[in-house]
């Protein structure tokens, strides 16, 4: 018995110090943004290398705003790939926005900047980047690309929370980042919530005036906003956990490692982690042959599994509209049908993968 995630380890591990962190904001009464928030938007900032962090209720949140505080307006072109949790290309179409999508690079299974190049006309507003899995996107390519065609870089880094390239951190490379603090995230809430990080005063304005009704005082909308506040729980709950998100990391680059090495033999694509890259291990994610098999194997001896994902957004029923087919994008096809999510938390002991893999053997 192994299972997929085990966020109640992780819990009773800070238990007390969770507890009283909550207890603070009950007595406190600052329910939404207050102290604890503004804490931890503060703290964040610094974790990414930032100059602002500004505190959401959400990662889709975080991307919707950061599109709109970028210039995005309906009818404009947003590219990003189909290899991606829906809420990146949803945040798109909720500005009124075209989500163009381009195909990932099959060895990283992020997107690839040959395509994003080639994909740019004179309506893109907006390239997203998403460090799947918690492994940066080629972020030096794609800051060529932005600079030389003047196009901002939001990058979508929910599944990547100090995730590096050559030592900058993810959120501090592109224009603006977006996190998602979903419980099973590496950096998780007891609850729902987000973070837009940026360098840039005015977007950081803009974003939390949008997040507050379009208010900068209270009772003075400037624009059309909205009701995207991060509780004052979750900020203190997310206080106690960055605390211990470097350890956290390292165990899940620990797991990675003794992952490899134990499934080296097996001869599939192992997560890539390029030169200079720091992967975050979100999500431990070999392409495998078989699938099937291996599945019915993990479930016989009660061993937990994902996929990440098994239908790319190109071909969601839900998304139709965007007018993709079967075929358009062959390297996000493949991975969706040989992609297996292995159990990957900071908790997970050698003896636990031990019995993974001789459950995939
Ligand atoms: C989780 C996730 C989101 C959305 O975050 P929520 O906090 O669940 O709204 C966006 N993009 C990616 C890649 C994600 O994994």
């Amino acid at each position: 018995m192994v299972p997929f995630l085990d966020l109640q380890a992780q819990t009773i591990s800070i238990r007390p110090k969770l507890n009283a962190a909550i207890a603070e904001v009950l007595d406190g009464g600052s329910f939404i943004l207050g102290p604890a928030v503004k804490r931890f938007e503060g703290r964040f900032a610094e974790f990414c290398g930032v100059r602002h962090a500004i505190a959401v209720n959400s990662g889709t949140s975080a991307l919707h705003l950061a599109q709109l505080a970028a210039g995005v307006n309906a009818g404009d072109e947003v590219i990003t790939t189909p290899s991606t949790f829906v809420a990146t290309v949803a945040s798109i179409l909720y500005i009124g926005a075209r989500p163009i999508l381009v195909d990932i690079d099959q060895e990283t299974g992020n997107i690839d900047p040959n395509r994003v190049e080639d994909a740019i006309t004179e309506r893109t507003k907006a390239i997203i980047p998403v460090h799947l899995h918690g492994l940066p996107a080629n972020m030096t390519d794609l800051a060529t690309i932005s600079e030389k065609n003047g196009i901002p870089i939001i990058e979508d880094a929910a599944q990547a929370h100090g995730a590096e390239i050559n030592g900058k951190r993810v959120g501090s490379m592109g224009n603006v980042g977006c996190f998602s603090f979903y419980p099973g995230k590496n950096l998780g809430a007891c609850g729902e919530g987000g973070m837009v990080v940026t360098n840039d005063d005015k977007l950081a304005k803009r974003v939390s005036q949008l997040r507050d009704w379009g208010q900068e005082k209270k009772h003075f909308c400037h624009t059309l906003g909205f009701n995207y506040r991060m509780d004052g729980f979750q900020g203190a709950v997310l206080n106690v956990k960055l605390d211990h998100l470097e350890d956290w990391t390292e165990k899940r680059r620990s797991n990675a490692s003794y992952y490899r090495e134990k499934l080296r033999h097996f001869g599939w694509r192992l997560p890539s982690e390029p030169k200079g890259f720091k992967h975050v291990y979100h999500v431990f994610a070999p392409d495998t042959n078989n699938r099937d098999v291996l599945i019915e194997r993990l479930k016989a001896r009660g061993i937990g599994y994902n996929i990440h994902y098994p239908i790319p957004v190109h071909l969601q029923e839900g998304y139709s509209q965007l007018g993709y087919r079967a075929g358009d994008f062959p390297h996000s096809e493949f991975k969706a049908s040989a992609t297996l999510s292995l159990p990957m938390y900071p908790e997970l002991t050698n003896e636990q993968i031990d019995q993974v893999v001789a459950a995939l053997e």
